[in-house]
């Protein structure tokens, strides 16, 4: 019976975990990073006003036409006077990479990744 004094863990162990959960860190703020920006309503090609994905509500645009909800930090059509509610039927989108249109109604609605502009955005009319 002899104890040569060995650790469970040695600091060479440690090394390759400490790799792993460094870069998992980096990964995770590197996709959590990307806070909510702002949509961009367009209506007969013209844009027509920008909101904060940050706010929660209603907007009516195209003259009553289309209700667009924000929540969530996302935007959907939630109600629309178009016949095939093609606009209703694309949900809620959230990121750069989405978009929302309406051709009987003209309206075009995307997502703003401009994360460095962290400016509280009121209507553009
Ligand atoms: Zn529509």
């Amino acid at each position: 019976m002899r104890s040569d004094g060995r650790k469970l863990i040695k600091k060479t162990d440690l090394l390759p975990l400490l790799i792993i959960v460094s870069v998992t860190f980096l990964l995770l703020f590197a996709f959590s990073g990307e806070k909510p920006g702002y949509a961009e309503i367009y209506h007969n090609g013209e844009l027509i006003r920008t909101c904060s994905l940050d706010d929660n509500g209603d907007i009516y645009v195209c003259g009553g036409n289309v209700r667009l909800t924000v929540s969530d930090g996302g935007i959907f059509v939630s109600e629309s006077s178009c016949p095939d509610k093609t606009c209703v039927r694309t949900g809620r989108i959230h990121t750069g990479y989405q978009s929302i249109v309406c051709l009987p109604n003209k309206l075009l609605v995307k997502i703003s990744d401009d994360n460095t502009n962290s400016n509280d955005i009121d209507v553009i009319m």
